[in-house]
């Protein structure tokens, strides 16, 4: 067995190299560690700032025991990666942080409904549907409108789709190819928000937000730190986060996807045991960002201060910005030197796909909004819908 801290110097590992691996490289070489990544692709985002990369998809065995070679602690950008990956790893005496628990819960819809519900967190009504039988059931005890997600590998909205009434429940299910699912009442929120905790080997805890998050076509549009909704609702996100990675002993960061009903209530959507996408304004606005925390944890130090100075907003760069050429980028950061560009070095600009992100810090939250949007517009010729709501009004 490895030590169970590893020092400046020593190499990472990381399962996955896309946006948050590379953004988690570039904190953990900033700390002095080397990072090795395993990925498919030679040139992952992780790869061209640095990482060692290993080539295999997440299971390949010779791949893992190339990783466990070079690297004695080893994270996971992203929870798709099978359990059996980091028993392998485990299996040389490799630590890995998370553990497996985390993200054997939360590649799994029905699994994670279950295990939220066996901590008595607030959800929406569910219920699973397997098979053609369990459709009738479900329907009763969800009703409708519900939304039914197939219970592995959907993100960003795939994988899902609403149902608004009973006879348009057997066709809904047989175009997700009645694969096995969890069906959920639609939930009238108010709001989005997220919550990131971040747990050390000692247990200490350390939390960014609540976040509020605004999606347009599912996807992440933008999120502003701190979230409007009052100390309550704080308490509350916390306690819930809190709950969840005491449960699972969970060494890392976990998000809590969370719905603010018009109630005050919150219902959790969904968990992600890993930095997060509302997380990307710690970069430049908290004193620990969200990867430098997965960095420490990773190598067995503390959790470092979440504290923000001052509220930030950031918000998301997709493919769809690229649509009418080139997107002006001096251009654009010259109308606002405040704003901060990410860019995750992805070839293709695909609608939809994530490129980079813009972040600023304002001392008023909803100029800090105003900000990013206009930059944002100022990047594409076309002009984007992409913010769309009522982005003052909370
Ligand atoms: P998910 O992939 O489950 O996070 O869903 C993507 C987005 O769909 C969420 O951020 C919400 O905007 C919306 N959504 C998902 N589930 C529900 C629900 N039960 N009620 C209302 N909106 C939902």
């Amino acid at each position: 067995m490895q030590g169970v801290t590893a020092r400046p110097g020593d190499r990472l590992g990381l399962i996955g190299g896309g946006q948050l691996g590379r953004m988690f490289t570039q904190a953990s070489m900033s700390m002095g560690f080397r990072v090795a990544v395993l990925d498919p692709d030679p040139d992952c985002p992780a790869a061209q700032v640095g990482a060692q990369p290993i080539l295999g998809r997440w299971d390949d065995p010779a791949a893992i025991d190339a990783l466990a070679s070079l690297c004695s602690h080893v994270t996971v950008e992203f929870e798709n990666v099978p359990a059996r990956a980091l028993f392998r790893l485990q299996k040389h005496g490799v630590l890995t942080r998370p553990g497996w628990q985390g993200l054997w819960v939360s590649q799994n819809r029905i699994r994670e409904k279950r295990f939220l519900s066996s901590l008595g967190v607030p959800l929406p009504r569910w219920g699973v549907v397997r098979s053609e039988r369990d459709l009738a059931g479900v329907a009763v005890e969800v009703g409708f409108p519900m939304i039914l997600k197939t219970a592995s590998e959907g993100y960003d909205g795939k994988g899902q789709t609403k149902v608004h009434e009973a006879p348009a429940l057997a066709e809904a299910w047989a175009k997700l190819g009645r694969r096995p699912c969890v069906a959920e009442s639609v939930v009238p929120f108010h709001a989005e928000l997220s919550i990131i905790a971040a747990r050390d080997i000692h247990g200490n805890l350390a939390y960014y937000g609540p976040m509020w998050n605004h999606h347009t076509n599912h996807i992440l549009d933008w999120t502003i730190h701190p979230a409007p909704f009052g100390p309550v609702t704080t308490v509350e996100a916390r306690g819930i986060a809190r709950k969840v990675v005491e449960a699972l002993d969970h060494v890392g960061l976990m998000t809590v996807e969370l719905f603010l009903t018009g109630d005050g209530d919150l219902v959790v959507n969904e968990l992600a045991p890993r930095p997060h996408n509302s997380g990307h304004w710690t970069i430049e606005g908290a004193t620990t960002s969200q990867f430098e925390q997965q960095a420490r944890i990773l190598a067995g130090m503390s959790v470092g201060d979440t504290g923000a100075d001052k509220p930030a907003c950031m918000a998301n760069l997709l493919g769809d910005v690229w649509a009418g050429g080139d997107p002006d980028w001096a251009g654009a950061l010259a109308n606002d030197r405040g704003v901060k560009l990410h860019l995750y070095g992805k070839a293709e600009p695909k609608t939809g796909r994530k490129m980079g992100h813009l972040t600023v810090l304002d001392d008023d939250p909803r100029q800090a909004l105003a900000r990013v949007v206009a930059v944002r517009n100022s990047l594409s010729s076309r002009g984007l819908s992409a913010c769309s709501g009522d982005p003052i009004q909370p």
